[in-house]
């Protein structure tokens, strides 16, 4: 089950990915994870990616490729995977395609409204990275992460303005990813239409998907 999960910012992906490989038996990958764990263990690859970083650019594919390939040649990926925040674009799918073969690509379709709604009224831990939501996910104490005490705050890129703007670059950047994997008839539309959805329901839609489709592993 080599899964490939398609949205914008704010569509939950994230969240829907970490309980979708507790249900399909494969690990949940994240680019954005493993770019962090290799900043943080100090590799020669988190160093090159932290130069790019530094210089405000973004890394190039290429090391994010040579990254994935070794994070999808470990052990725990012999029966698949859930990719999450890669391909953004076709260069990016086409390199994914020569090391790996792509079953299932799942677009979340969240309209703008929603994600703003969602996004602004999201709270992260300064200390561990927790999330909690004003609306969805309550902290137990106003501000206090429920994980570790540590103090919840807004991030700038969460601003309802910042994420018109990060809508916008997605929806231009994914356009042509979408169609890419629509006429390989790969791509599955999952819609998210108002936010009292919990995410068991919708990841119940997926798994009826991927159930559907025969690729469900005893
Ligand atoms: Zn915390």
């Amino acid at each position: 089950m080599r899964l490939v999960l398609l949205g914008p910012p704010g569509s939950g992906k994230g969240t829907y990915a970490s309980r979708l490989n507790i249900r399909l038996g494969v690990p949940h990958i994240s680019t954005g994870h493993i770019v962090r764990d290799e900043i943080k263990a100090g590799t020669e690859l988190g160093k090159q990616i932290r130069r790019y970083s530094d210089r405000g650019g973004l890394v190039p594919d290429e090391i994010i490729i040579e990254m994935l390939q070794a994070r999808l040649d470990r052990p725990d990926c012999a029966k698949g995977f859930i990719l999450d925040g890669f391909p953004r674009t076709i260069p990016q799918a086409d390199a994914l395609g020569k090391i790996a073969e792509i079953d299932l690509v799942i677009n979340l379709n969240v309209p703008d409204e929603i994600i703003i709604q969602r996004l602004s009224n999201r709270l992260v831990c300064r200390r561990c990275g927790a999330i909690f939501n004003t609306l969805t996910l309550k902290p137990k104490k106003d501000l206090i992460c429920d994980e570790c005490g540590g103090e919840l705050y807004t991030r700038d890129d969460d601003r309802p303005e910042v994420i018109k703007e990060r809508l916008t670059v997605y929806r231009r950047e994914t356009a042509p990813l979408i169609e890419h994997y629509r006429n390989k008839e790969l791509l599955k539309d999952v819609y998210c239409d108002d936010l009292k959805t919990s995410p068991e329901v919708i990841v119940e839609r997926i798994i009826s998907i991927v159930s559907n489709l025969g690729l469900l592993q005893p």
